[in-house]
């Protein structure tokens, strides 16, 4: 298992974003969505607390690829 298939957590405090690289098509629909969540070249690149959790959870459900998913935490 290399790490390209592993699927990441960004923790945030209501909403957790998982991210699985080998999926992603590079669409850029996260980063035209939210650039204050999502900003490839920075570390972490996604940034949960960078938005309301709602908002957030409606640009990772645009994901055309399904790489990206959230989990709202309680
Ligand atoms: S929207 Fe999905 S497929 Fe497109 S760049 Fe973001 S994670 Fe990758």
């Amino acid at each position: 298992m290399s790490n390209e298939t592993e699927k990441k957590a960004y923790k945030g405090k209501s909403i957790t974003v998982t991210f699985e690289a080998r999926r992603c098509l590079h669409a850029a629909e996260c980063v035209h969505g939210l650039p204050e969540v999502f900003a490839p070249g920075e570390r972490p690149w996604i940034r949960p607390d960078g938005a309301e959790a709602e908002r957030l959870a409606e640009v990772v459900r645009r994901c055309p690829s399904g790489a990206l998913q959230y989990e709202l935490v309680d």
